[in-house]
């Protein structure tokens, strides 16, 4: 038989009177002190199917680094040589402009998800929610119980039991928060790099050693300490909600149509055993409607689901909704406004996956050495000296040659061979040499062209300067 926490202690948060309205965070004082929220260990359909999706995620998380596509990294965030590979399409800094279009993409994507199914990627896929909820969570379970039993451990003096069981909790805390900062660091540099790194000396890289120290610290004090915080004070996108949302966004709703009057003797739904509050990681009162904590995790509608069996009465008193689905019986996730937010989102979308497809395979930059100006040569020639950028975007080795189109003259390359591998990027220096009567001012427009196998792959126009 499932129980009701105990009148008053409500898990360790607030009294029933303050439930009925408040002004603040339900997890702060009226003096803006933190009030800890002992959260019952939530189970049932829907707390499993999060489980087995988190599982998903966490997986994804530590396996992205070590995935290979043609030897590739399957996503590497380099932002050092500003070089992005996101699912095994690569960005170069030149390629800014597509990947602002993936950027817009995702945030109206954001928007658009958030409009029809509200906050469902905070409780099933944001990071946070799942190393909190699915990891350390899990492991506080297991090492101190469940809530009544944390609330007792946290609140009684220091024995020999509580030293063991807090001092194992925090162990396996740090070694998950060290693991979470190199599994971080391994999408921004790739694991080779990570490996490479962590077998040498440590004095070699004592810059970058602090800062991952820093990094595990702050993890450690984000999910022992800081915890449901993070989504109800400091995440923008929770802050967000009360202007995306609307009347037919669905999210975890209580029915208040079938639920009131409230009261274990009352003709409504609800018998007020505070059961769905009990589960909350961010302690609130869903039946007071839809709330900025919120995370939409759904403990509160497995353990509303639970009562229900045990009323006998219809499951769902708690469900995915909408205000208006609660209020008329609305059912389609369509409106207005998701409708015209899905038919920019295509366009944009489509005009991301065209410039990715149409952009040339080399990207290059031109540009006239700074400092120098021109020289004038016994052979009747003026010369300028270039600096050459060029960016392989395809996964083949490529032999380059550089041309010049519009004038009559000759390049001299710093080095014998011009040739770029996969993915690289080649730098180097040349000069161009015209002969004086091809000039006719002191600035003359030229046009180069990017050879490979005697293919022209990209043409680039800038000047040189004459007498
Ligand atoms: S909504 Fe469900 S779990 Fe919450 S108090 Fe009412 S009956 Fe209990
Ligand atoms: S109200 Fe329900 S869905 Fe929202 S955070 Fe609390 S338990 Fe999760």
């Amino acid at each position: 038989m499932l129980k009701s926490p105990p009148p008053g202690d409500l898990g360790g948060y607030m009294s029933e009177q303050e439930l009925s309205f408040r002004d603040r965070p339900i997890n702060l004082n009226e003096k803006g002190g933190r009030k800890w929220v002992y959260a019952k260990k939530p189970s049932g359909k829907w707390y499993t199917r999060r489980t087995i999706l988190s599982w998903f995620m966490l997986l994804f998380f530590a396996g992205v680094p070590f995935i290979r596509i043609d030897g590739h990294p399957l996503v590497l965030l380099d932002i050092a040589s500003r070089k992005f590979i996101i699912f095994g399409a690569i960005f170069w800094a030149q390629d800014t402009f597509i990947l602002a279009l993936l950027m817009l993409s995702f945030v109206l994507f954001v928007v658009l998800f958030t409009v029809t199914f509200g906050r469902l990627w905070c409780g099933w896929a944001c990071p946070q929610t799942i190393f909190l909820e699915m990891v350390f969570r899990k492991i506080e379970y297991l090492i101190e119980g469940d809530y009544k039993k944390r609330h007792k451990l946290d609140n009684c003096p220091w024995s020999t039991e509580k030293v063991i069981k807090k001092t194992l909790k925090h162990s396996i805390f740090i070694l998950i928060s060290v693991a979470m900062t190199n599994t971080f660091l391994m999408w921004f540099i790739g694991s080779e790099k990570w490996l490479q790194l962590i077998s040498e000396p440590i004095a070699e890289h004592f810059g970058g050693f602090i800062i991952m120290i820093m990094v595990s610290a702050l993890f450690y004090w984000i999910y022992s300490y800081f915890r449901e915080q993070i989504c109800t004070m400091v995440c923008p996108y929770g802050r967000m909600q009360g202007v995306l949302l609307d009347s037919k966004s669905i999210v975890v709703t209580y029915d208040y149509k079938r639920g009131e009057p409230r009261g274990p003797k009352s003709s409504g739904d609800c018998i007020d055993c505070h059961q769905c509050i009990s589960v909350c990681p961010t302690a609130i009162d869903i039946r007071n409607g839809t709330q900025l904590e919120c995370i939409n995790c759904t403990a509160c509608i497995d353990q509303c689901n639970k009562i229900m069996e045990v009323t006998g009465k219809p499951v769902g008193l708690i469900r995915f909704d909408s205000e208006e689905g609660i209020k008329n019986g609305h059912k389609t996730i369509w409106n207005a406004r998701n409708k015209a937010y899905s038919v920019v989102l295509i366009i944009l979308f489509s005009f991301f996956i065209y410039t990715l497809l149409s952009r040339p395979v080399v990207e290059t930059t031109i540009l006239r050495t700074p400092g120098l100006l021109f020289q004038e040569n016994d052979d009747n020639t003026i010369s300028n000296v270039y600096n050459i950028k060029i960016v392989n975007k395809t996964r083949d080795d490529m032999p380059l040659e550089i041309r010049i189109l519009s004038h009559k003259g000759e390049i001299k390359m710093a080095g014998s061979k011009m040739a770029i591998k996969d993915q690289a990027m080649f730098e180097s220096t040349f000069i161009l040499f015209l002969p004086k009567e091809e000039l006719k001012s002191d600035k003359t427009k030229v046009e180069f062209g990017i050879y490979s196998n005697n293919e022209l792959l990209e043409t680039y126009n800038t000047t040189f300067v004459g007498p």
